[in-house]
């Protein structure tokens, strides 16, 4: 009965997502509704409370929580239906009016709401710590208390809305004009004009000359402002010293640390581990030449696809493996990812004017996660159906922590996703056919390993380098912009690739370096704890599975190292770093392996 086979089997073009549930059906009314609500509670809320909070008592300040997280609930479940409206369909301006309508109404009850945490952060601790013995406060504990960690480093009211009122034309305006700068920078390959992105992608393609010709151009178009460009920079560092005096941070990085529950030893440890194991990265980029063909790579090659001809999943496909990988792991897991294709809470095809690339919202928790694909039959995409899968599962499982500790910490967010994504690659690895198709996925598998933990961390160096610089010889010329980002470069990949002079401006497009200085090292720490999670259960097999499930729905409710020991692992433990390491190495000799086997040795 083949009939009835193919209509139980979706066709690809039928996984939309439905996010009526969010506004209870009733589309951009429902929005406005829900916002109307939150002002209204808002206003409410301010009237009660500001200026009070110290007169508190336990009992009240569990009911203002619950208030709170009712008008966080009501904010974001407009917000989330509006940015995944917008998200299917960017051309249409009634998405795009929508989602600006929320942002202004949702920034008016945040500017409303401010007072609470700087009035918490002002209590002292004895009595905060009274506070919090209260009941109703499970779902708020931890956030109560990381509110608190600026308490040393917050100025008085007065100076506070004076830094934030002067920041919309100080630093907020020079980080616009710079990604304006970027925006507008137009690469003229060979007679056709296109953005910086596009020509950067052209850097993956097999054509030498291609790639080399690709690195030209673009050099050619960072020039016309980077004068400017380097000004900005130079300028958003000499603010950020004035900042970190002002509020009393030891080093340019202390406070991204402290957003980041992650303190300035661990970080540093981290930074020296990946530092102490760059010949990972020398080793695979000496190898790349072999598969290439070439003698040595020069920075233009470092991109180049390795991959033959790929392998192609229908959508049915890619949906049975990746819940068939997630159910040898787990039942729950299984049950949970299954939820997204059973109730419609994933939009996969790709359509004209939909956003580009993947992302898991995690929407409210009162409400449910959803998952945006464009999915285009790739081996890739199995992959990337798991990792945003993964996210989403952690999502629907830390449910119920509640709003406001739904999200775990920026350095555990990957965690889930590089989880799942490991365990469908592993599956598609014993899957695949032929000795090049396994390179393949051995190649990404290394190479997303590279640029997710050491070249972020050789960014961080030259982060490190220009602020370092920046506050002991003043303003930095071009040219010594760029000895610091060879510098950088250089001590990451030793003789294993060519720097060319040209390479000497590709720092000035980062936009991390201005909008988020200190960010990128975060994306080290995550995936390497991400790894190491992995690595328990390799070690521990099955009897890892029920704290894997515990560890996903604790959601934010503790600190990076609490969530961490939930998984066995101790991110205090000098050796922890190292440890995750050897897992990317292990991967590097997976990849060597398959290399051995194409390369006929
Ligand atoms: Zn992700």
């Amino acid at each position: 009965m083949t009939f009835s086979l193919r209509l139980m089997a979706a066709t690809l073009e039928d996984i939309a997502w439905n996010l009526d549930p969010l506004v209870d059906n009733e589309g951009e009314a429902g929005v406005d509704r829900l916002l109307a609500e939150a002002q209204e509670r808002s206003a409410a809320f301010a009237e009660r409370h500001q200026g009070k909070l110290a007169e508190l008592d336990g009992p009240q300040l569990a009911e203002a929580i619950a208030d709170l997280q009712e008008i966080s609930e009501l904010v974001g479940r407009a917000g989330t239906y509006a940015m995944l409206r917008f998200a299917t369909n960017t051309a249409d301006p009634q998405n795009g009016a929508l989602l600006q309508r929320v942002q202004e109404k949702a920034t008016v009850v945040e500017t409303r709401l401010v007072f609470f945490e700087l009035e918490w952060a002002e209590l002292d601790d004895d009595r905060v710590e009274t506070l919090l013995q209260a009941d109703g406060l499970d779902t708020a504990r931890h956030h109560l208390r990381t509110i608190r960690r600026y308490r040393p480093h917050l100025l008085t009211e007065a100076e506070e809305k004076l830094m934030s009122e002067k920041a919309v034309t100080g630093r907020d305006a020079w980080t616009r004009l710079f990604n304006e700068l970027t925006s507008a920078i137009e690469v003229d390959l060979g007679g056709e004009k296109m953005a910086l992105d596009v020509a950067l992608a052209k850097l993956m393609s097999s054509d030498r000359e291609l790639r080399a010709q690709v690195q030209q151009s673009v050099t050619d178009a960072l020039q016309p402002t980077l004068r400017t460009r380097a000004f900005v920079f130079n300028t958003l560092m000499a603010d950020k010293a004035t900042d970190d005096r002002l509020r009393r941070y030891p080093s340019w990085i202390s406070g991204r640390n402290l957003a980041n529950e992650a303190s300035d030893e661990s970080v540093q440890a981290l930074v020296e581990a990946v530092r102490s194991a760059y010949d990972i990265p020398q080793r695979w980029y000496r190898l790349k030449a072999r598969l290439l063909g070439i003698d040595k790579l020069v920075d233009y090659d470092r991109m180049a696809s390795v991959a033959s001809a790929d392998e192609s999943f229908d959508w049915d496909e890619a949906k049975q493996i990746v819940l068939d990988s997630f159910a040898d792991f787990s039942g729950v897991m299984a049950d949970s990812a299954r939820q997204f294709f059973d109730e419609h809470w994933i939009d996969a095809p790709p359509r004209p004017g939909k956003r580009g690339g993947a992302f898991c919202s995690y929407a409210v928790p009162g409400a449910h996660p959803y998952v945006m694909l464009n999915y285009t039959s790739r081996r890739r995409d199995v992959l990337t159906l798991a990792h945003e899968l993964g996210h989403g599962v952690h999502a629907a499982l830390a449910r119920p922590r509640g709003i406001f500790e739904h999200h775990t910490p920026l350095t555990l967010s990957e965690t889930a996703s590089v989880f799942g994504e490991t365990l469908v690659f592993r599956r598609l690895l014993d899957q695949a056919a032929t000795p090049e198709s396994r390179l393949t996925l051995l190649a990404e598998h290394v190479e997303g390993s590279i640029a997710t933990v050491f070249r972020q961390v050789a960014m961080n160096r030259f982060e490190d380098l220009a602020h370092s610089a920046r506050r002991s010889e003043g303003e930095l010329s071009i040219d010594r912009l760029g000895a610091l980002w060879e510098q950088s470069q250089h001590e990451m990949l030793g003789d294993s690739v060519e720097i060319t002079d040209n390479y000497r401006c590709w720092w000035s497009y980062v936009p991390h370096f201005i909008g988020t200085p200190g960010y990128v090292y975060a994306y080290a720490y995550g995936q390497l704890l991400a790894l190491s999670v992995y690595g328990r259960y390799a070690e521990e097999g099955e009897a890892f599975v029920p704290r894997y499930i515990e560890l996903l729905s604790a959601g934010g409710s503790r600190s990076p190292e609490e969530l961490a020991a939930i998984a066995g692992l101790d991110l205090t433990d000098p050796g922890f770093w190292a440890r995750g390491l050897e897992l990317v190495r292990g991967q590097l000799g997976a990849a060597e392996e398959a290399a051995a086997a194409t390369l006929n040795e």
